[in-house]
């Protein structure tokens, strides 16, 4: 039987929560050779731990901002797509150390996405080829209680040095799609949660401190909002995007799951009571400990995901409480393996 060709995918980041995640999703589909560029930050703790191993997989070490070697891999792996996961991803990080997030995630993708412009200028590329960036919902800024939700053509205004990196990169993405028609497409995504996430994010951490019995610290007063979704719905969705979306277009992805911080940190306590109750049998919540607010902190993210779902044809496939049960089951697990 003749065997399909299969398709060159060139992922950055995919050390990463989401990449990690996404390879996983990709390659049991058999469908894909994938290349992952990862600078193997601290980010990629289970990476390092759980190496990904396939006959259609390899990793190279790689910053994207290195001009001589993304020439090199870009001319000897000639990639059908790009998907472009690679960034800082944390929001405090960034309000500690600016210049980092300033130099990573605008200077060196920038220099990654000009690496491929003059890639595409000097050579045939096959016409279903996108450069698919991943962005983030924290670029249209604070939502504010009152007002619903936000859309793709939302104007950008970030409020961290975070977003504002994310946002300028997409600004300039935007500018060469206009100015070179520069194969783009946008995606933009609320919060993630699920397995391999770094512990620095809200819900590994409040996994880890109950699991640890430390205090679970809680900014301000804990009413900010969030639109959460499970990474295997975000992966899901970047297929269709990245396969069948339109050049130029963004789709913004959620899945309506709009909850407080609060509210996340209490169904976690909640499943904690349920499955792992203490000795005492006094509910974990004690551990809630409400800290200083982070500075320009927004109250409220929540997207607008109609356009994907009307013009790719996707579906969310998860529940939010089985998710969040599944995320919580899958750390307790990772913290008895390694006691
Ligand atoms: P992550 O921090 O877990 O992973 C990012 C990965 O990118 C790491 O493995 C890191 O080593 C790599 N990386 C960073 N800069 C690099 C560089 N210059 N060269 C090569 N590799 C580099 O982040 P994540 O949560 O997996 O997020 C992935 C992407 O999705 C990011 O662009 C982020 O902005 C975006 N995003 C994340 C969320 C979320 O909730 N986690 C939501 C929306 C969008």
């Amino acid at each position: 039987m003749m065997q399909k060709n299969k398709t060159k995918l060139l992922i950055t980041g995919g050390a990463g929560f989401i990449g990690y995640n996404l390879i996983k999703y990709l390659i049991k589909k058999n469908n894909y050779k994938i290349l992952n560029l990862d600078k193997i930050s601290y980010a990629g703790y289970y990476y390092k731990k759980y190496p990904i191993k396939s006959k259609n997989y390899k990793l190279i070490k790689c910053d994207i901002g290195n001009n001589k070697k993304i020439k090199k891999i870009l001319n000897e792996y000639r990639p059908d797509k790009i998907i472009n996961l690679a960034a800082e991803s944390h929001v405090d990080n960034s309000i500690n150390n600016p210049t980092q997030f300033i130099k990573n995630n605008i200077l060196s993708t920038f220099n990654f996405i000009e690496n491929v412009r003059i890639y595409l200028k000097n050579n045939k590329f096959n016409k279903n080829f996108v450069f698919h960036h991943i962005s983030t919902d924290e670029v249209y800024g604070d939502l504010e209680y009152k007002k619903i939700k936000f859309k793709e053509t939302s104007p950008y205004n970030p409020s961290s040095p975070y977003s504002a990196s994310k946002s300028s990169i997409d600004q300039i993405l935007k500018a060469y799609y206009r100015t070179y028609k520069f194969p783009i497409i946008i995606s933009v995504c609320s919060n993630n949660f699920g397995p391999y996430q770094n512990i620095e994010k809200l819900i590994p951490k409040t996994i880890n401190n109950i699991l640890m019995n430390k205090k679970i610290p809680i900014y301000g007063n804990g009413m900010q909002i969030r639109d959460w979704i499970y990474v295997s719905d975000h992966v899901s969705a970047l297929e269709k995007i990245f396969m069948q979306g339109s050049k130029g277009e963004t789709y913004n992805i959620s899945t309506n799951n709009v909850k407080t911080n609060i509210d996340i940190i209490k169904n976690i306590i909640k499943i904690f009571d349920r499955s792992h109750p203490r000795k005492n049998k006094k509910s974990y919540s004690d551990l809630i400990s409400y800290v200083e607010d982070r500075p320009g902190h927004d109250k409220k993210y929540a997207l607008d995901s109609s356009k994907i779902k009307k013009k790719l044809n996707w579906r969310v496939s998860s529940s939010f409480n089985k998710a969040l049960e599944l995320t919580v089951k899958w750390y307790i697990k990772e913290k008895i393996k390694n006691v």
